[in-house]
């Protein structure tokens, strides 16, 4: 519960696992008996402990790479299974819990569909996708039906890093697998992968056709707001500049989960603004304290640190 003495705080980047969901992929973290109890957990343990570390409301998601590795005849009713579940749980807990959707996206119309079903009629407050659709980046125009419903629902889609693609993997990663697995994920696997979506989102032309589209990323937006400036200088084409740079600074959100780090912050300050930061943990694969504690310890004003801790994330998902 809010403290009178500290800012309110929302995170949303915060997963669990549907039980049903789990079943279609494999994880390593599915063999860790602590994380697992985690991410099956949306009560008692999930609650106590936001509170120990002063956490106020998650907006919860699905873990990677939740239904964007399965067919569409079945990610179409499984996605629309587990929503309806988790929404269930955020309805026990309605001042504590809020939803983020999974999305059937092999079916981008059907995907469309449940993100608004879920919006409109379970009060969830976007969706989150996680990496390529069976090895298909999102920017691909067969998914524009789904940025077009975001669009007019005015929510935003979270994009989620997930395993690189295959080919990726063999060329970058596969000779340090053995001794250092996290390379592939959150060690720079998912910050490559997740940071070239962000990259395709925008050189697909999508934020042009919806100019009201909202992206967020996470991990401090995946080095992008780093690399802004290079991008930018290096897409201009003679005297025409490139946009890149003010179309990320336009449509782009990011959220602190996994990546608690005062110079990199800054760097996101200095080129995003305040207003486009948002608390996240990255929950239950990184615990609640250390990131609240980052907060509190942070050379910035009360208005700032509110801002980053809910008050940007009440604006973008009005709540
Ligand atoms: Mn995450």
């Amino acid at each position: 519960m809010a403290a009178k003495d500290r800012p309110f705080v929302i995170a949303l980047e915060e997963h669990y696992w549907d039980a049903e969901v789990a079943k279609t992929f494999e994880s390593a973290e599915a063999r860790k008996p602590a994380l697992r109890q985690r991410l099956d957990d949306l009560g008692a343990l999930r609650l106590r402990e936001m509170d120990e570390a002063g956490i106020d409301v998650q907006v919860i998601s699905h873990g990677a790479p939740s239904t964007q590795r399965i067919d569409a005849a079945s990610a179409v009713p499984l996605a629309r299974r587990a929503n309806d579940r988790l929404h269930e749980a955020v309805r026990a807990h309605p001042d504590r819990f809020a939803g983020f959707a999974a999305l059937p996206t092999a079916d981008p119309k059907a995907a469309a569909d449940e993100l608004e079903r879920t919006v409109a009629r379970l009060g969830f407050k976007g969706a989150m996708v996680h990496g390529p659709t069976n090895g298909v980046f999102f920017d691909d125009k067969r998914f524009w039906p789904i940025f077009e419903r975001a669009q007019a629902l005015d929510v935003p889609l979270y994009i989620h890093p997930s395993s690189p693609v295959p080919a990726v993997v063999e060329a970058y990663y596969r000779d340090y697998l053995k001794e250092f697995p996290q390379l592939l994920t959150a060690a720079w696997g998912y910050t490559v992968e997740t940071a070239t979506h962000g990259i395709r989102m925008i050189l697909s032309g999508a934020f042009d056709k919806y100019p009201r589209l909202k992206i967020i990323l996470g991990h401090l937006g995946e080095s992008l707001p780093f690399s802004a400036w290079r991008i930018n200088m290096a897409l201009s084409r003679g005297d025409k500049p490139s946009t890149f740079r003010d179309t990320f600074n336009e449509h782009f959100w990011i959220t602190t989960s996994g990546n608690f780090s005062t110079p990199a912050l800054m760097c996101c300050i200095m080129e995003m603004g305040v207003d486009r930061i948002l608390f996240s943990v990255d929950y239950p694969f990184v615990p609640n304290p250390p990131g609240t504690q980052w907060m509190a310890d942070l050379p910035l004003g009360l208005e700032d640190r509110t801002k980053i801790l809910s008050g940007n994330t009440k604006r973008l998902l009005r709540m």
